[in-house]
């Protein structure tokens, strides 16, 4: 619930209120709040981590800027009961030219017109029942959302890969395209509530919809992410929107990667790829993590000397790291970087005391914090070569030169956000902007 929603419900807090200094006293609250452990908040006690210069001059290895971003909502699409509802989705790519962007005044309000001129975009709309709505040729609700989810995936959705559809960038990750890596992927479940086979396998060069061996019944490599298990009766698909929204951005970024890497792999290291978010894959999505980290590991060493091609970031715009930061700001000096390492996350950030380090079934990218020179402060993950607790500077990939382009793309039309990064949440937020196809023949330009 927002705060401002909460502030219209004066005559609940004030009940809340009384109740709260009854649990108080209450002697299994006290007994609770005693086994409590919250991060150390005294600034003086912190030991802060080392900061590391940045040479501004790495900026010129970066020629070119992809952000992407996506964002949903839910329409009701009668008035009656129950409620049938439509989610529209829509997801953008959007590529730059660096130096066009350094040129931008940075507290410009952009409108629609501007955005015409400064980038070329891909706009990606996807829409998908939300609640109470059957598909023509589906059993039940939950089945008309993943065969729609599927039927994404295998179209050509992007207007930058016409002849490709996002599956074949899917397949690529989870197979390990770029190497012999994995022959099979097996799923230990079938997604339709009445069966119970366990026994559900897709092959390197198999087919994206096989046959359930035991109801046979149609099982997408969609279904890989169980988003069945977390659509339900009373919340219908509702549940599975934010992870879908993340999976195909990150799926768009596989899609580029994948086509440069086969086409001009040396074009990929003067790109910059800008995330929204930690570059992770949460809940439903999670398993994508181990083969990204491959993908990132590959790249790592794929230039043309041995150096990484690979220059991806993800940015915080809220959470408790960024709250963190923003607490910590004063401490830290201009233009210098801060690795957060593992201990550091626990003991100030994230309490826990399990034995992996942060992230470690979710990331692939580690936290870092950027102090830029004109003191604005941003959380950041970058891809690091291995996913240990305390990685050194030298294990990031490009990093100097990718906090050289953060330290220009600052924006103050957003809190904790960059230009690129605006540019799109504001592009993915108009609805009646034009699709385009500049961004293939930019892909085009670039192979030939
Ligand atoms: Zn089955």
């Amino acid at each position: 619930m927002s705060f401002n929603s909460m502030r219209n419900r004066k005559p609940f807090e004030r009940a809340s209120m009384v109740n709260h200094s009854q649990l108080i006293q209450n002697k299994h609250v006290q007994a609770f709040i005693n086994e409590c452990i919250i991060p150390e908040s005294d600034l003086d006690k912190i030991e802060y981590p080392v900061g590391h210069a940045v040479n501004l001059d790495e900026i010129d290895k970066i020629k070119h800027i992809i952000s992407i971003d996506g964002g949903y909502s839910e329409t009701y699409i009668n008035k009656g009961f129950p409620s049938t509802a439509i989610a529209f989705f829509n997801l953008g790519v959007l590529l730059f030219e660096r130096e066009a962007l350094e040129n931008i005044e940075r507290s410009v309000i952009i409108n629609p017109e501007d955005l015409k001129k400064l980038k070329e975009i891909d706009k990606i709309p996807l829409a998908i029942p939300a609640r109470n709505v059957l598909m023509k040729g589906c059993q039940d609700f939950s089945h008309g959302v993943r065969k729609v989810i599927y039927q994404f995936f295998n179209s050509k959705a992007s207007s930058a890969f016409p002849d490709k559809t996002l599956i074949e960038a899917l397949r690529w990750l989870m197979f390990r395209g770029w190497s012999d890596g994995e022959k099979v992927v097996p799923l230990d479940f079938c997604p339709y509530e009445d069966c119970k086979s366990k026994k559900t396998e897709f092959y390197r060069h198999g087919p994206n919809v096989v046959t359930c061996k035991s109801c046979g019944r149609e099982i997408y490599l969609t279904d890989y992410f169980r988003f069945h298990e977390i659509i339900n009766e009373p919340n219908g698909a509702s549940g599975i929107f934010g992870y879908l929204t993340s999976l195909i951005e990150q799926i768009l970024l596989v899609q580029i990667i994948k086509y440069f890497y086969e086409n001009n792999k040396q074009c990929l290291s003067k790109m910059l790829f800008i995330k929204d978010g930690p570059l992770a894959f949460f809940g439903q999505t999670f398993r994508l993590h181990k083969p990204m980290r491959e993908l990132i590991a590959q790249l790592f060493k794929a230039g043309e000397n041995k150096e990484s091609i690979i220059n991806i970031v993800g940015l915080e715009k809220s959470g408790p790291f960024v709250e963190h930061a923003f607490y910590i700001q004063e401490k830290l000096k201009e233009n210098h970087f801060y690795i957060l390492n593992d201990e550091y996350i626990r003991k100030y950030i994230v309490s826990q005391t399990s034995q992996n380090v942060y992230g470690h079934n979710t990331y692939y990218g580690w936290k870092v914090i950027y102090k830029t020179e004109e003191k604005d402060v941003l959380v950041i993950s970058i891809p690091v070569e291995k996913y240990i607790g305390d990685p050194k500077p030298e294990n990031f990939s490009n990093i100097e030169a990718v906090l050289s382009v953060l330290s220009k793309m600052r924006c103050n039309m957003y809190e904790n956000s960059v230009v690129p990064i605006a540019l799109i949440n504001k592009l993915v937020s108009i609805s009646e902007f034009p699709s385009s196809k500049i961004l293939e023949n930019y892909i085009k330009k670039n192979i030939d």
